[in-house]
């Protein structure tokens, strides 16, 4: 059993008072390691440290930066292979796949960042007025499990490249990369205090930071009930906030477009890491006359995926996290049931063949033109709801017709025509077509997905604030 028993304050690994927890294997139920909780006064010394290594740090040159964080992806990639192991056993993310959605991802962000920093350094000059870029200070960052070395490097490495120091505090559930991220910039040179992690509870441990009034600016990406409690909080404070939060990205398929390459791409996209994906594509939406065929192409394509132990090469879709997160997305469907959605694949059975583990079988539900519960609240598990519609203006209604705005896909025979309909969607990115992300565009949402932008040259405004010398 794995022990994580330390905070990483002040450039040290910190022994600490708090209770244990113990985290348990998707895939057995079986207990698999053992984290010591931080503590208020974990918190406290941790942001004490940042404090303290901020005037040092906000100095030293981009290049001194860019050059500890280079060497810190080379020593996480020396450890990519045991990395990809942790996440299959931590999160069930499948090892088929651990290494590129989990691994490479996030090492990609400390080659990437700089050059989206080079983009904000220097002064820009009004006349003889000079406005400076400087670092925005001590920067909590607060991260969920499901991408948990991606997501906290999204806002640790652009936050120390900008110059600010970081007290990072990520889920509780996932510790092992974390401490690898923490180890390697250690090993890398970066000064003592600059990066500091507790591991703690977000009421305790999260509140604290959020509120702590050495906290110049906090970071989190996470749900939409704890995002608006952070905003809360931290507006009492007055501090300045980014919010990445929950999605229920729609997938518009217009009349004429390559139904099959459509609706497998949109599957794909949904089920990625057990469909615990913020930006997953979990609604799609079909022309009336494309419904019954949408729904075969998808429920042929679910029941061909290898479900199982995500230790094994050959599974493609492992557990989901917790029992906890299993009960909550098997009680949305079952209400979807009730409520007169009918089941296309998959169901709220566990797979016959694993008696054990917090599987949820790949599943569709169709509801043709019907708006249920469902197709409005996160399930964040392998659920795919296919939902029909008459004219081009009902899918665009119903792809807004959520809180969220995160993400969505456009599909059609003309690229200029999704781009057309793309536009109308209210969310922070939208793929045409099945492109992939751009490495250097925003990633953020509109309305409950959040506010505030990470990646690329917009997401490091949020770690800078500006300075002008009049003159
Ligand atoms: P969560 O429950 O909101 O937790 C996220 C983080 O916030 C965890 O570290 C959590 O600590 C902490 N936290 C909880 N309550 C807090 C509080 N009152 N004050 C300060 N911190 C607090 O989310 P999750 O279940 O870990 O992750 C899944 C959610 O994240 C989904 O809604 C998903 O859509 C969203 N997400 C969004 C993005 C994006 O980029 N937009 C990316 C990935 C995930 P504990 O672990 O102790 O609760």
């Amino acid at each position: 059993m794995q022990v994580f028993e330390r905070q990483f304050i002040d450039g040290h690994w910190q022994s600490t008072q708090g209770r244990e927890l113990v985290l348990h294997n998707p895939a057995t139920e079986a207990p698999a390691a053992i984290v010591r909780l931080g503590s208020i006064a974990d918190v406290d010394a941790a942001v004490a440290a940042a404090r303290a290594a901020l005037p040092a740090w906000s100095v030293t040159s981009f290049q001194e930066r860019a050059s500890i964080l280079a060497t810190a992806a080379g020593i996480l990639q020396a450890q990519a292979g045991s990395l990809a192991e942790s996440f299959a056993a931590e999160i069930g993310t499948p090892i088929s796949v651990a290494k590129r959605l989990q691994v490479d991802t996030a090492i990609r962000l400390f080659h990437e960042a700089p050059r989206w920093v080079q983009a904000r350094t220097g002064d820009d000059h009004l006349d003889r007025t000079l406005v400076s870029h400087v670092p925005i200070g001590v920067v909590a960052c607060i991260a969920p499990w499901n991408y948990p070395l991606y997501l906290s490097a999204c806002k640790v490495v652009p936050a120390l490249l900008a110059g600010a120091t970081v007290v990072l505090k990520p889920s509780e559930l996932a510790p092992a990369s974390i401490v690898a991220m923490a180890d390697a910039l250690h090993r890398a040179g970066l000064p003592k205090g600059v990066f500091n992690v507790v591991f703690g509870t977000g009421v305790e441990a999260g509140e604290r930071l959020v509120t702590h009034p050495d906290v110049d600016a906090v970071s989190f990406t996470g749900s939409t009930g704890v995002g608006r409690r952070i905003a809360e909080l931290a507006g009492r404070e007055l501090k300045k906030v980014t919010l990445e939060l929950g999605g229920k990205s729609p997938s518009i398929v217009l009349a004429g477009a390559d139904l099959p390459r459509a609706v497998n791409s949109t599957l794909q996209k949904c089920l990625q890491n057990a469909g615990q994906t913020c930006a997953a594509l979990t609604r799609l939406l079909v022309p009336d006359a494309d419904y019954a065929a949408a729904c075969s192409i998808a429920a042929a394509a679910a029941n061909a995926i290898r479900v199982g132990d995500p230790l094994d090469v050959a599974t493609e879709l492992g557990p989901v996290i917790s029992a906890k997160q299993r009960d909550q997305a098997l009680a949305l469907l079952q209400q979807a049931m009730d409520e007169g959605a009918s089941l296309v694949a998959g169901g709220p059975d566990r797979p016959a063949h694993l008696p054990r583990g917090y599987f949820i079988a790949p599943t569709v539900v169709g509801m043709q033109d019907r708006d249920l519960a469902i197709t409005r609240t996160e399930a964040f598990a392998p659920i795919l709801t296919v939902q029909s519609y008459r004219d081009e203006e009902e899918a665009i209604a119903m792809a807004n017709g959520t809180p969220f705005g995160l993400s969505g896909a456009v599909w059609a025979a003309d690229e200029s025509e999704a781009l057309r309909v793309a536009r109308r969607i209210r969310a922070g990115s939208v793929s045409i077509n099945g492109a992939a992300t751009h490495p250097d565009a925003p990633f953020g949402g509109f309305r409950h997905s959040g506010f505030g932008r990470e990646r690329g040259a917009y997401g490091i405004d949020e770690f800078l604030t500006t300075q002008a010398f009049n003159r």
